[in-house]
């Protein structure tokens, strides 16, 4: 193997500019290693880290346990395809069907293959009982819920969508938050109404209590799936270990990824005992890595630290710490026109600038924060940061914010 290692960080960049496909505008900035809340680049600088890359690293960086947890995994098996049982598997779908209460588990290999298995469950569910082939969907505008066609399709963003058609069919778009739009929507052929609980790439907009509620009544009324994608909002990022717990509205099929494995490919779907006992049987849906030993160690590791460490009380108990050092931002400065949020999963309404020129500036700062659509900043830190790396985060994004003298 070649070392590069103390090559010049624009080499590195030179480099994969060179070989990889140009579909992400990246930082210039070349990242070696974490400890805790922190990054390190190549060239030794430091971040703050409130992205968590892109709500993954719940457990901030170098978690010991984690770590091994992982090496023991590797040195013992790593793959064995889904056509036996394993020992991680047993222990990771029992876990994660506690933590979520649900009846039966799915691991897949991203949250965007969790979306796709979810889709199929509901049209399997909806064609054991009517046998059509015309089945529709109801998903959200200005929602998220992956790149692969099937996610793009219940996506609702006409510029993700646009050079890619004809997508999948059978898709309608309701207005997330208005239950009149939704009802406009239903009709005898709708066989799952999907959203994110709270809104993440569209920017940070958690779904309104009475909404969800109705939203519900509606799908039991007339037997509809509710799918809820709780691929970034989950994992106890808004101070329950799924958003949908603060709501009390269960969902029939849910998606979960992102902090789900801390950082291995991993992701899931779960369904309730109803859908599970009539929807997907062997043949009808698999995967070659989804769910394989290296992915589940992960998967039981961050769900037994999220227990050893009580990460959601600790999230529930920082909460409002982080919004009203947030809150007090906002006052502070007039790019800010408000927050939006739920847990640690904040965004800030940003006026008269880009969110993009903020994150770019507060990455001169040393402080990683993500944008979401161009006017909304993105907090999504790991869910083990403190007061004191908060008081941080406000000192280093004011400085961001203030002219330069
Ligand atoms: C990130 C995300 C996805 C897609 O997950 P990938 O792991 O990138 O495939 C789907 N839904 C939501 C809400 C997301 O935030």
């Amino acid at each position: 193997m070649k070392d590069c290692v103390g090559m010049d960080s624009r080499a590195y960049m030179a480099m994969t500019e060179e070989h990889v496909l140009h579909t992400y505008n990246r930082f210039p900035v070349v990242l070696e290693s974490g400890n805790g809340v922190y990054l390190k680049d190549v060239n030794g600088k430091e971040y703050l880290d409130f992205g968590a890359g892109i709500a993954v690293f719940a457990l901030g960086y170098g978690c010991q346990e984690y770590n091994q947890a992982l090496k023991d995994q590797i040195d013992r098996l790593i793959h064995t395809s889904n056509l036996f049982y394993h020992r991680p598997l047993a222990y990771a779908s029992e876990k994660i069907t506690k933590a979520a209460s649900m009846s039966k588990v799915f691991f897949t290999n991203s949250g965007t293959e969790a979306i796709e298995g979810a889709i199929k469950a509901a049209r399997k569910y909806a064609y054991l009982k009517e046998k059509r082939s015309d089945y529709e969907i109801i998903a959200m505008e200005q929602s998220f819920h992956g790149r692969s066609i099937g996610a793009l399709s219940v996506t609702g963003n006409e510029h993700y969508q646009e050079p890619f058609r004809p997508l999948m069919g059978g898709v309608r778009f309701a207005k997330f938050n208005d239950i009149d739009s939704v009802k406009a929507q239903i009709n005898e052929k709708t066989c799952a109404i999907l959203m994110e609980t709270v809104q993440g790439e569209g920017g940070i907009f958690p779904a309104d209590a009475g909404f969800l509620k109705e939203v519900r009544a509606l799908c039991d009324e007339h037997d509809i799936l509710l799918i809820l994608d709780e691929i970034q909002c989950g994992m106890g990022r808004c101070g329950e270990m799924f958003a949908w717990q603060h709501y009390g509205v269960k969902p029939d099929i849910m998606t979960t990824a992102k902090a789900l494995g801390c950082g291995v490919p991993v992701g899931a779907f779960l369904l309730n005992e109803k859908c599970a006992a009539a929807s997907l049987v062997p043949g009808d849906h698999g995967t070659t890595y989804g769910g394989n030993p290296l992915a589940c160690a992960a998967v039981s590791a961050v769900l037994d630290l999220f227990e050893e460490r009580q990460i959601v009380a600790h999230v529930k108990e920082i909460t409002p710490y982080f919004e009203q050092q947030l809150d007090r931002l906002t006052e502070r400065f007039d790019c800010f026109a408000g927050r939006r949020g739920l847990g640690l999963m904040q965004g800030l309404v940003v006026t008269g600038r880009s969110a993009g020129e903020i994150v770019k500036a507060a990455l001169e700062e040393g402080l990683i924060v993500l944008s979401a659509e161009n006017n909304v900043l993105r907090l999504v830190p790991p869910l083990v940061i403190t007061a004191e790396d908060i008081d941080e985060m406000i000192d280093r994004l004011s400085a961001a914010l203030s002219p330069r003298s």
